[in-house]
């Protein structure tokens, strides 16, 4: 989450801000969290409903954001609102709100299926008063880069972290086999060719995914630069459309998915593998288990992306388009 949000402040920020916000964050001192996702609308991540208003001279934020990672250890989140109540619903203004707002309120404790170190849970800006220097970039911009800059990185990162836990999985179940050994006619579990054949579909799938985001990422390295110097020459909402069309988007879209699938057809073969060993409490090829189940689940949700997808093939406009 603190990687996929820092392309958006390092475009939008002017000199007064890079020092304040750019500087700690670059020397490690400041974590952030993207705090989009709202009870009403979920992961239609492109549909806001909270709003800011101006007061003098200092915004208030009445924003609930139904989970944001890293809450409790984090520094500042990125908390995009709508510009007033009556804006459209992706008519938007970006904020930084320092963690230490006395406004802030987080909701709860994290108690998670998975995931369970990463503090996600609600938090609530209430009445929560910004001075102007928070604000990120113009309105006009706010969405269009949000989408082009948060969802690159974050659709990458996803599918690495969702990678890395089928992997771990992988790792733990290979290790289980080459020990496990049958007394009775003294067969080790590797030998077995149910597991065999496992282990092989399971190493087909990583290794297609690995090689996918290996690719997706050399390409997309540069791109923020690109973002920067568009948004520098004035041509980053003129560029949109065309930015949208490419067909970068859509693998990003495509690898974000296939990875979360894999991560938990991964996982749960782990699980098969290790037999009654994996399914108790704290195996690592059972935590991996349910923290791979949540890549599905974290907007856009698998089930919204596929239906993009689909849109963009039959050539149906996105719903922010219309
Ligand atoms: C561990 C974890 C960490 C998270 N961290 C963050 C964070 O740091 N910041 C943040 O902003 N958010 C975060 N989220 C929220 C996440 O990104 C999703 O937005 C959220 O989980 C989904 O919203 P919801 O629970 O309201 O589900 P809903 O949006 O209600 O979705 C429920 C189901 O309906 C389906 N669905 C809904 N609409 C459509 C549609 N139009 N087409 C097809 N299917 C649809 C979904 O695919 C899903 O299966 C996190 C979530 C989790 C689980």
């Amino acid at each position: 989450m603190h990687y996929s949000i820092l392309p958006t402040i390092s475009t939008l920020v002017n000199e007064k801000q890079e020092k304040l916000f750019i500087k700690p964050i670059t020397e490690g001192k400041w974590l952030g969290s993207a705090s989009m996702s709202e009870p009403g609308t979920g992961s239609r991540l492109w549909h806001m409903i909270s709003y800011a208003t101006k007061n003098n001279n200092e915004y208030i934020i009445n924003s609930f954001k139904s989970f944001c990672t890293s809450n409790n250890f984090n520094n500042f989140y990125l908390v995009p609102v709508r510009v007033s109540k009556d804006a459209k619903s992706n008519e938007l203004s970006i904020f930084i709100v320092e963690s230490t707002n006395k406004d802030v309120h987080i909701i709860g404790k994290w108690d998670a299926m998975g995931l369970r170190g990463t503090s996600s849970n609600p938090v609530h800006f209430k009445d929560c008063k910004v001075p102007p220097i928070n604000l990120l970039g113009d309105t006009e911009n706010a969405f269009p880069l949000l989408l082009m800059s948060v969802l690159p990185i974050y659709l990458l990162g996803l599918s690495t972290v969702y990678l890395g836990i089928a992997q771990k999985a992988f790792d733990a179940a290979v290790s289980h086999v080459e020990k496990k050994i049958y007394v009775n006619n003294n067969e080790k579990g590797s030998e077995i060719e149910t597991v065999q054949r496992y282990i092989g579909e399971m190493q087909i799938k990583l290794s297609t995914i690995r090689n996918t985001i290996y690719k997706l990422a050399k390409t997309l390295n540069g791109f923020n630069l690109y973002l920067d110097q568009l948004y520098q020459a004035n041509l980053l909402k003129k560029s949109l459309n065309k930015i949208q069309d490419d067909s970068l988007f859509i693998e990003l879209a495509e690898i974000k998915v296939a990875a979360c699938e894999m991560s938990i057809e991964v996982t749960n073969k782990a699980v098969q593998i290790c037999g009654g060993t994996g399914y108790i409490r704290g195996h690592v090829v059972e935590q991996c288990y349910r923290d791979a189940r949540a890549g599905s689940i974290m907007g856009p949700s698998d089930d919204i992306m596929k239906v993009l997808i689909g849109k963009k093939v039959l050539g149906y406009p996105f719903p922010w388009e219309i």
